[in-house]
């Protein structure tokens, strides 16, 4: 069973079935990854770093 991962470079949260982003913010941020660099999904496991 294959892993499906978010799309956003600097996001690894997994994604359900047939989606390409964690959530919507995610998305947004990566149209714009230039200025996103960091996802805004919000998990710990992602741009926790302050
Ligand atoms: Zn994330
Ligand atoms: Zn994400």
């Amino acid at each position: 069973m294959e892993v499906q991962t978010c799309e956003h470079p600097a996001c690894s949260c997994q994604v359900k079935d047939g989606q390409k982003f964690c959530t919507d913010g995610c998305e947004a941020a990566s149209r714009d990854v230039a200025k996103n660099d960091l996802c805004k999904c919000g998990h710990a496991s992602c741009g926790s770093k302050s």
